[in-house]
């Protein structure tokens, strides 16, 4: 699957040469023209990457890095303007993974997004997060937290677990045993309808929300969490 990259610029003309320039490198791309649109296709995209401007309409880069920052690690690269040395360093210090500065070479850019997406790659894991994201869905096993489309549902524990379970092993079938071992655990007194339960309450909040994953029921099996193209 495409990586996505969020380039937030209100400069029209450098977003859509970013944009071309991106997508023609195999990278999927959605832009923002403001800091608050920023945050929002944030949340509904979930890039793999952004590449953040300071100076925006609505909320100025240096926030819309701090609301990234407070829900997850993505890899940002601010986008600063020439000598605003001052700016590369609050960047560094508030969670920024790099910075471009301004005017740029189209091919630094693609170079800097290498090298950071190299870095931050399989971070996840070393750092034991408990974290997976699609298509406009964020389950987040720290917190406890399920985001569909960027909006925080509320979700029991039990249902999360199960959905975080399914997801980290995209495409794989689990049994209904499998499942209620490793997910209530070996001396759990339900039986298999518990699961059917809390995957049918699963679906119901995540019925029609993106064409790239779904919930799988495989007959006389079990259930997968199925995602497209993998
Ligand atoms: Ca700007």
């Amino acid at each position: 699957m495409a990586q996505k990259i969020l380039i937030v610029e209100d400069e029209a003309n450098i977003a859509q040469l970013l944009h071309l320039y991106l997508e023609k490198e195999g990278y999927e791309t959605e832009t923002a023209p403001d800091g608050g649109k920023a945050v929002e296709l944030f949340r509904s995209y979930t890039p793999d990457l952004v590449l953040l401007d300071i100076m925006l309409p609505v909320m100025d880069g240096w926030s819309v890095l701090k609301k990234i920052r407070a829900e997850s690690k993505t890899p940002v690269i601010m986008l600063t303007a020439k000598g605003e040395l001052s700016d590369r360093v609050t960047g560094l210090e508030n969670g920024a993974d790099d910075y471009i500065v301004k005017p740029f070479e189209t091919k630094e850019v693609l170079a800097r997004i290498h090298a950071v997406l190299r870095r931050t790659v399989g971070e996840e894991e070393v750092s034991g997060e408990k974290r997976l994201s699609f298509d406009k869905l964020v389950i987040n096993l720290d917190a406890y937290e399920l985001l569909v489309d960027g909006k925080r549902v509320d979700t029991p524990p039990k249902e999360l677990e199960l959905l975080y379970y399914l997801a980290s092993a995209p495409n794989r079938v689990f049994t209904r045993n499998q499942l209620l071992d490793e997910v209530w655990g070996f001396d759990y007194f339900g039986d298999s309808r518990t699961v059917d339960v809390h995957i049918k309450r699963l679906r119901e909040k995540l019925e029609g929300i993106s064409d790239q994953w779904s919930l799988k029921t495989v007959w006389g099996v079990g259930y997968k969490f199925e995602v497209a193209g993998l």
